[in-house]
């Protein structure tokens, strides 16, 4: 049976030859091998999966080996064969991200003492050397301020800002690089070529993309495709295992929206979506091949990673674009916050829109197309085609907008006098805004939760009196944007943006309610992405009701 990481075992580099992207730091330390002259505390620093661990086992056999070569060890004898199998009395390994406190390292400064058993040198390990509490540190220090002749340190960190400086400055520092694409990619080649399995070549480009410079995860994934599907291993078949839609499909997607067509890119988005493309994967697909379209317009296309005939692809598609259109689009896919993750389309739905929207202001061209949204969200038995005004009013100059034929008259008269404009203009603007306030408030770091990111679960947004009344589908998003209100920092916070966004003083409460889905059904489709449609000078012509099939 193959679990998961046996390539990555199995592969692992065994001589400092083997170990690709970081010539610099191996070269060094075979010198120091070959001249002798060891330090007794290194400190290899980097981002995960770039071979700091991979390299402290080398470098212990290479110490340690009776028979290197040009200071590669021989993986022969007793002692690299027992480092190779893992079980080397003389190489402790401790991961101090669980072993974090005093105790540990005083029980390794105590075993420091003891001469190593079978080998010249005892090397220590500490993996995630930077979460060791303070106590342990000083501890750290002292040893290392006295380090045993036989005994070496190896401190591995993917964060060494958070180490003391008294800690880095009794190290020998190496910093390890992201591996290249290119390195990755004739790595994976060689893995699959000698596993015997044959496949597409885009896969290692897929692949290699996904793991963003940790050659580790590269391998992993390469293993687990290959695991699942076996020989040949196709692009589909990986696209599938990642979630990722296929990069034309990537591509028609990113041409739809450079062209402002509202309707088509919300056809093909919610098509993906359906078909299981990870949306998270998607944006940063889509951000990637932004990127490339942003390079080959400014002249850089050398500078692309892909083949010639997707390069031609892609320049043909920006031909006729302007360069601004594309920068615009970039920054609105790319800013979405997608730490969480995406559980439905509305967050790229709004960049979209927001994009089209800001790059035909931009070029004042006419290239915006929305002839109706059909229900993109699938959220409601209520179609609502949203048309667009031929000639839309200047934005602020016109507060109310046109709905017709909706039901939503709930709006209390209760205008205190303290506001500009009637209650039903100033619920209207605030509609009209919503995209612009979840924007800014995205910004805002609150105490705990993104504001911003919870309020793209908001469905229904009204001001009732004074009181702020928001509509979300999803209890758990309600409840943390609850827990985050009862601070009065955050909701000032939140009040005065949207005042500031609305050019209101109102709201002054908020309230917060949980959207019932029986009786959702029946509302019309009032959610924040027809808002955006409207803040297009979209009108709300009709609402239908779709019979049951
Ligand atoms: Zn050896």
């Amino acid at each position: 049976m193959t679990s998961s990481g046996v390539f990555y075992r199995k592969w692992r580099p065994q001589t400092f030859n083997d170990l690709v992207g970081q010539e610099p730091i191996s070269r060094a330390i075979r010198q120091a091998i070959i001249t002798g002259n060891v330090s007794h505390a290194y400190l290899f620093c980097g981002p995960r999966g770039t071979g700091k661990t991979s390299t402290a086992r080398i470098f212990t056999k290479a110490v340690n080996c009776v028979n290197t070569t040009e200071g590669n060890p021989c993986n022969n004898c007793t002692i690299c064969i027992s480092v190779n199998e893992g079980n080397a009395i003389d190489l402790l390994e401790l991961d101090t991200a669980s072993n974090r406190g005093i105790d540990e390292i005083k029980s390794i400064r105590d075993k420091a003492n003891y001469a190593a058993l079978e080998s010249r040198y005892k090397v220590y390990v500490l993996d995630e050397a930077h979460m060791l509490t303070r106590e342990a540190s000083n501890a750290l220090l002292k040893t290392l301020e006295e380090p045993p002749a036989h005994v070496i340190f190896i401190l591995a960190t993917t964060e060494p800002h958070r180490l003391t400086n008294t800690i880095i400055s009794r190290c020998q520092r190496f910093d390890f690089r992201r591996i290249s694409t290119k390195i990755m990619v004739e790595r994976l080649r060689k893995i699959a070529a000698a596993e015997n399995v044959s496949v597409d070549e885009a896969v290692f480009d897929a692949i290699t993309r996904q793991s963003t410079g940790s050659l580790r995860d590269a391998e992993t994934l390469l293993e687990q495709a290959i695991t699942s599907f076996g020989s040949p291993l196709t692009i589909q078949d990986v696209n599938m295992l990642l979630g990722l839609a296929a990069d034309e499909r990537v591509r028609d997607l990113i041409g739809h929206i450079l062209a402002g067509n509202v309707t088509n890119s919300f056809k093909l988005l919610n098509q993906l979506s359906t078909e299981g493309t990870d949306l998270v994967q998607l944006q940063r697909q889509m951000v990637d091949e932004l990127r490339d379209m942003l390079l080959i317009k400014f002249g850089g296309s050398e500078l692309v990673v892909q083949p010639s005939e997707i390069v031609e692809k892609q320049s043909h598609m920006i031909m006729n674009i302007e360069q601004e259109t594309i920068l615009v689009t970039l920054r609105a896919i790319g800013q979405i916050n997608s730490r969480m993750d995406m559980p439905s389309t509305l967050p790229l739905e709004l960049a979209i829109l927001s994009s089209i929207q800001n790059s035909s202001t931009n070029n004042s061209s006419d290239n915006l197309e929305v002839d109706s949204v059909s229900n993109p969200l699938k959220r409601s038995t209520v179609e609502t085609p949203v048309r667009l005004n031929p000639n839309p009013e200047p934005k602020n100059e016109s507060l109310a907008i046109e709905i017709a034929n909706t039901s939503n008259t709930n709006y209390k008269n209760t205008d205190s006098g303290t506001s500009q404009g009637n209650p039903r203009e100033r619920d209207s603007t605030l509609k009209e805004e919503w995209p612009r306030i979840i924007k800014a408030l995205s910004r805002i770091k609150a105490r705990r939760f993104n504001m911003g990111a919870l309020l793209r679960d908001c469905w229904e947004v009204d001001l009732d009196g004074e009181t702020l009344r928001l509509g979300f589908s999803h209890k758990s998003h309600m409840e943390r944007f609850m827990d985050e209100i009862d601070n009065p920092e955050s909701k000032r916070g939140l009040i005065s943006t949207i005042c500031d966004i609305a050019g209101t003083n109102l709201p002054v409460d908020v309230s917060c309610y949980l959207l019932n889905r029986e009786g959702d059904a029946k509302k019309p489709k009032d959610n924040a992405l027809v808002q955006a449609a409207i803040n297009l000078g979209g009108n709300i012509v009709e609402e239908r009701e779709e019979l049951p099939q």
